[in-house]
């Protein structure tokens, strides 16, 4: 895999696990390194940093049917935020690990129809060892759910919720 290239990627060396993938620190053409699970390079489902990627793709359509004031809306903005956003507080453990939004999610309107409105009082839960917010890797759970499964996680080392904002 080392000096291997993946889209914009190449492979610098191993860095530990994700999840049960082997991890390894990729450099993008950008000058940017970054930790990537091998299966998503295998796999072609990463080719780029997220700084890229972000770049590359159009602006987020932030259209909203005059749900902008809800907190799905705030939800949906946020985990956008983290994971392409480098000045985001919450970067360095969403993007900064490869955590990315599936491109259904790039519209406000996608997520809304995948989803759903956030039931009260739910937050936005994103499976363990999954890097990608997308319908089949995220569902809405109560906090005491949430602790939960924190609690279970046991050493998972790969765990992400959104904030409640
Ligand atoms: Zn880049």
């Amino acid at each position: 895999m080392i000096g291997r290239k993946f889209g914009k990627w190449i492979v610098i060396r191993e860095a530990g696990r994700k999840g049960r993938a082997i991890a390894y620190l990729c450099g993008c053409e950008c000058g940017r390194e970054y930790r990537v699970s091998g299966c998503n390079l295998r796999a072609g489902r990463s080719l780029q940093c997220n700084k890229c990627k972000w770049k590359n793709c159009k602006k987020v359509n932030t259209k909203c049917m005059g749900l902008s004031k809800t907190s799905t809306y705030n939800i949906w903005r946020s985990l956008l935020r983290k994971c392409y956003e480098e000045n985001h507080r919450d970067f360095h453990k969403y993007g900064a690990n490869g955590i990315t939004v599936c491109k259904e999610w790039f519209t406000f309107m996608g997520f809304y129809d995948e989803m759903g409105k956030r039931p009260a009082a739910y937050v936005l839960h994103l499976m363990f060892g999954r890097d990608c917010f997308s319908k089949e890797n995220c569902r809405w759970v109560t906090l005491s759910e949430l602790h939960k499964l924190i609690f279970e996680r046991n050493k998972a080392n790969t765990y992400f919720e959104t904030d409640d904002t």
